[in-house]
């Protein structure tokens, strides 16, 4: 029988993930259907619980659901229960387990591009779920210092909780003219950009968070938009002479670990990229 794999979320219409996880599925002769399931906040609970049917080996959660599901879950790991939010679920001796393997996604994005943590300045603009994540792969990784810039200041401050006393954290407002910011972003050798500014269908796509003047020449910039994969944050820093991470790579990194947990199997990285690759050529 063929099995089941779900992406839970709202809207899921635009994923890119069905088209690379069953690429790498296919590859890899695993006889199983990576679906999208189209789940209101309402019909949450009742998609979980298609999870325990038999077919199924699992599912990744995405927006609005990755904070819901936490709660609905019986065994989230340590992980989870530290970003406070999940997108990959599996089963087990028929109970659901589930983690957030989005800390994998940034620290194998970031090792690829041959960018060291330990030790770091780091500037994070944006304080959201996906930043949460960032801010636990930092402190996992030992980064020596975080500025969190972001345009609703209470939420910025939250974010420097999670830190914890491993890594020392700031707050300051999104804001070009900020001098604590500007401060910040001169001794940062890694700045990380994680709102949708930029992004296509986003609020705003041709926007850069910050100018090209609040950049220089050694730094590194990561943009975790990935729809376009050249984005208005990544231009603007490469102008400065920084160099560029896509959010490609933190997407497919993180969909190669649910892909472990759901299959017990090593997914083609080479597959998953060239599938995520021609399906964001295909919806240009
Ligand atoms: P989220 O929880 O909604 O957080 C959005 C963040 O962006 C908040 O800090 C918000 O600030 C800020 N923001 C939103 N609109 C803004 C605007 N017009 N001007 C300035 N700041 C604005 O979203 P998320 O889940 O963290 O996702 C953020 C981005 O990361 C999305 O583009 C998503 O596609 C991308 N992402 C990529 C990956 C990957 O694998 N590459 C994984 C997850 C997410 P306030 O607090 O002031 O509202």
């Amino acid at each position: 029988m063929t099995a089941t794999i779900a992406l839970i979320g709202h809207p899921v219409a635009h994923s890119i993930s069905p088209r690379f996880q069953q690429a790498a599925l296919d590859a890899a002769g695993v006889d199983a259907h990576y679906e999208a399931w189209d789940t209101t906040p309402e019909a949450l609970p009742a998609a979980i619980e298609r999870l325990r049917s038999g077919d199924v080996l699992g599912a990744n959660v995405t927006v609005p659901h990755k904070v819901a599901a936490l709660r609905l879950i019986e065994r989230p790991d340590p992980l989870a229960e530290l970003v406070g939010a999940v997108n990959t679920i599996w089963r087990e001796r028929g109970l659901l387990h589930a983690t957030n393997t989005d800390v994998a996604g940034v620290l194998h994005a970031l090792a690829d591009a041959g960018v060291t943590l330990a030790g770091e300045h780091v500037v994070l603009l944006g304080a959201g779920g996906a930043a949460r994540a960032v801010v636990v792969a930092l402190r996992r990784a030992g980064a020596a210092s975080l500025t969190i810039a972001n345009r609703t200041l209470p939420r910025a401050q939250a974010l420097a909780e999670l830190a914890g006393q491993g890594l020392p954290a700031s707050v300051c407002e999104l804001d070009p003219g900020s001098d604590a910011l500007r401060g910040a972003l001169m001794r940062a050798g890694l700045v990380i950009h994680s709102t949708p500014l930029g992004m296509r269908h986003g609020p705003d796509e041709r926007a850069t968070p910050l100018p090209a003047d609040c950049f220089h020449r050694g730094q590194v910039a990561f943009d975790l938009v990935y729809v376009p994969e050249r984005t208005p944050f990544l231009d603007a820093t490469a102008s400065a002479g920084a160099r560029t991470v896509g959010g490609l790579a933190m997407l497919v990194h993180q969909g190669a670990e649910s892909f472990r947990l759901w299959t017990g199997r090593e997914p083609s990285l080479e597959v998953m990229f060239a599938a995520a690759r021609a399906a964001l050529d295909g919806a240009r």
